[in-house]
């Protein structure tokens, strides 16, 4: 019998403790060179349908249809969605930057949204204030892992006759009231970039329980290709094809998912408490609301007296013990290519110069969380 041990093909960590770290085990190993061997190494071959069918049936839509990464499935799902000149798109001001610079390449407008300082995405109420009769489409980010308050979310879309749209690259298998994100738009994207909870390398997935969209979406994806008359294209469209290769990765890495987060939650239940008992009240920790089953996809936290100056300290001081850090993400409403849509989002705001996110990956260990944690209230002991 094969061992189940991980193979360290990762290249040598610059830090002792990375941000993240993919986890590829025998499965990996061997379902790549199953693929390998088979010869179909691009675009066709029997994996792609196999893992669209296994990560649509494992999240829980009839359908999925694999990209090239989880921007390109963004842009799938808005082009799909018929968004053009124009047209108003709800993305949180408080993510990473990609959705936003899909809505701007379709043409679209973005409307930059403040975050819920409870769990760090959008609510329903601060949607609502910022729609307007051109508002087409809604895209909610599952933000570090943690479901947005859903149904409030999907009421005010069935209301206003919006498209919603879930990002949900950061958020695989997590749980709204039990059931999982991916499940509640019109469209869901998943991301299998290397530090998700899923990786095929790069690559991505739109999921849909809809038929025309499905079928949409795969002529897009592969040049507005008619599949029944060669060379006949009656759309324009892309090439975001992701390879059997690829595909041959996520389907092993389905299959350790479910054990992934379980490690993963009970990581992050570990800095919760170190960080309590070390920083009492001063530390607000990555959040876990009662309706959600939060997968923690990077572990993220405040501390109330972090500002962008004190953090980079801080930040470098980790580093110098080996341990690398990510701030939060700057506001997309403050990145130069939007400035049109400048707006004050005071929680976004709060939370980019305040939150700090910390080692997550499978292989970490109690006394490795408590060590990171020690370090930080070192250097606050000390600054
Ligand atoms: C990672 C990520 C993406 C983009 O995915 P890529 O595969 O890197 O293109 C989109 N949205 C969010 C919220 C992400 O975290």
């Amino acid at each position: 019998m094969e061992a189940q041990q991980s193979i360290r093909v990762s290249p040598k960590p610059k830090f002792v403790y990375p941000l993240a770290r993919p986890n590829l085990g025998s499965t990996e190993r061997k379902l790549l060179l199953e693929a390998f061997d088979s010869g179909w190494i691009s675009s066709s071959g029997e994996f792609i349908s196999r893992f669209e069918n296994e990560f649509s049936n494992y999240v829980g839509t009839k359908y999925g249809v694999t990209t090239s990464n989880g921007t390109t499935a963004l842009h799938l799902a808005l082009v799909a969605s018929g968004i053009g000149n124009g047209d108003e798109v709800i993305v949180p001001d408080l993510t990473f930057v990609s959705p936003a610079n899909m809505v701007l390449l379709c043409g679209g407008k973005p409307v930059l949204v403040d975050s819920n300082r409870d769990y760090f995405g959008m609510d329903a109420d601060t949607i609502q204030k910022r729609l307007t009769d051109r508002t087409k489409v809604v895209i909610v980010v599952h933000l570090y892992g943690h479901p947005v308050d859903l149904d409030p979310i999907v009421e005010l879309c069935e209301s206003r006759n919006l498209v919603l749209v879930e990002d949900c690259a950061e958020a695989h298998g997590a749980l709204y009231k039990g059931k999982k994100v991916g499940t509640f738009g019109k469209i869901s994207c998943f991301s299998f970039y290397g530090n998700k909870l899923v990786t095929t390398g790069e690559g991505g997935m739109c999921l849909t329980n809809d038929l025309p969209l499905m079928e949409k979406m795969k002529l897009l994806r592969d040049h507005g290709a008619d599949r029944k008359e060669h060379f006949w294209h009656p759309e324009v469209g892309f090439n975001y094809r992701m390879t059997n290769l690829q595909a041959s990765l996520g389907c092993a890495q389905l299959q350790s998912l479910d054990k992934r987060i379980e490690k993963y939650r009970e990581i992050c239940h570990f800095y919760s408490s170190h960080l309590i008992e070390m920083f009492g009240s001063k530390v607000t920790p990555h959040p876990e609301m009662n309706w959600a089953k939060c997968v923690f996809w990077m572990y993220t936290f405040l501390l109330n007296n972090l500002n962008p100056e004190r953090r980079k300290h801080l930040q470098s001081f980790l580093a110098s013990e080996g341990i690398e850090t990510r701030p939060m993400f700057y506001p997309i409403s403050k990145l130069p290519p939007f400035q049109k849509y400048q707006i004050e989002n005071p929680v976004a705001k709060e939370l980019s110069e305040k939150g700090i996110s910390v080692p997550t990956y499978e292989g970490l260990t109690e006394s490795d969380v408590r060590k990171i944690c020690e370090s930080i209230a070192k250097f606050s002991t000390t600054n």
